[in-house]
């Protein structure tokens, strides 16, 4: 049988303010563990987060980037669960009420130009970073944590599942990555973090109208890991159904010595995260002006760009000059 893949990506960009979202500690990468905190990033009680309003422009620029709708009223909830890297117990995250939603980025892939729909953008924290190096592992069986990477600002980009193959979807993140990067609020390189990605993935027979069941993978730290990620888990699903199996819903793990995806936890050990309206923070409220005004200073894009110099060169006027 032939079969056809379905993939969506959730990609989180860490964003290149000078200070954290809801705190006015240094953003900078790469100082001393635990030297850019304060009692509002590390969740002492009774500290209250403000939040920086340079964050909300930033995404905003993102939205009307990826020609989203941008609620003038949207809402932070908390994502409640334990991890040593989450000193507060839950993330501060958008989730009924997101900033901004239905847009849609236009991508060049195989030579030609496709659209994929943006479900929505919204805001987020990012948590701390877990040491456990060889070093510290061998000596005391210690891990340490950073709390720098906490509160370090992040827009979580959805995008609907209209990709059909992994060149595809390599080619929609290559695209986010250059469009964060023209706006400048987003270094976008995978290989250090500030750009990641998960990507869901189901495979149907061709002609099949809905959906199969998907899977999502973790843990890519390159554009050409998640190419390769997609390849063999679309061909591990189609395995699955010509030998008489079922997919199941799962969250798997690449690893990349390997080249394979790995079962990392099911449906049923999904987290239950009990999302709620943070008590401690009001709406973000975005006026028309504020709008227009971060539009009026939108750069030129990667693809306006592109059409622009491509229509020049064919216009006889060009022609004459060169
Ligand atoms: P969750 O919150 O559980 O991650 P969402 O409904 O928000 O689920 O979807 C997350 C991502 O999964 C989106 O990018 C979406 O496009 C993609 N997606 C949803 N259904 C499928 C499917 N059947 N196959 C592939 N991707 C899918
Ligand atoms: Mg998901
Ligand atoms: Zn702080």
């Amino acid at each position: 049988m032939e079969y056809e893949a379905i993939i969506g990506l959730e990609v989180h960009a860490q964003l290149l303010t000078a200070s954290k979202i809801f705190c006015s500690c240094s953003t900078a990468f790469g100082a001393d563990p635990n030297s850019h905190t304060c009692p509002v990033c590390t969740g002492q009680p009774g500290s209250l987060p403000v939040m920086n309003r340079k964050v909300v422009e930033f995404a905003i620029r993102m939205a009307l980037a990826t020609h989203c709708t941008i609620a003038r009223r949207s809402l932070f909830a908390r994502k409640n669960y334990f991890y040593p890297d989450l000193p507060k117990g839950y993330q501060i995250s958008q989730y009924d009420l997101p900033l901004a939603e239905h847009g849609h980025v236009e991508i060049l892939t195989d030579g030609r130009s496709r659209t994929i729909g943006i479900i929505r953008v919204h805001l987020e924290e990012d948590a701390g970073k877990l040491i456990h190096d060889e070093e510290s592992m061998k000596d005391s069986h210690l891990s340490f944590v950073d709390f720098n990477r906490t509160g370090v600002p992040l827009i979580e980009i959805v995008s609907a599942p209209d990709m059909r193959t992994p060149q595809e979807a390599g080619d929609y993140l290559r695209t986010l990555s250059s469009i964060l990067e023209y706006l400048e609020i987003c270094d976008g390189k995978m290989e250090e973090g500030s750009l990641r990605c998960d990507a869901n993935v189901s495979v149907r027979p061709r002609g099949e109208s809905v959906f199969g069941t998907r899977a999502e993978l973790k843990n890519m730290n390159s554009f050409r890991h998640v190419e390769k990620a997609l390849d063999y888990e679309i061909k591990r699903q189609i395995d699955v159904l010509e030998t008489g199996g079922e997919v199941v819903q799962e969250t798997r793990l690449w690893d990349p010595h390997r080249s394979i995806t790995v079962a990392m936890r099911g449906k049923e050990e999904a987290h239950d995260y009990r999302y709620f309206p943070d008590p401690d923070l009001v709406p973000v409220f975005v006026d028309d002006g504020w709008i227009k005004e971060i539009e009026s200073r939108l750069p030129e894009l990667p693809m306006e760009r592109r059409k622009r110099f491509v229509a020049s060169t064919r216009s006889p006027s060009m022609m004459q000059v060169s």
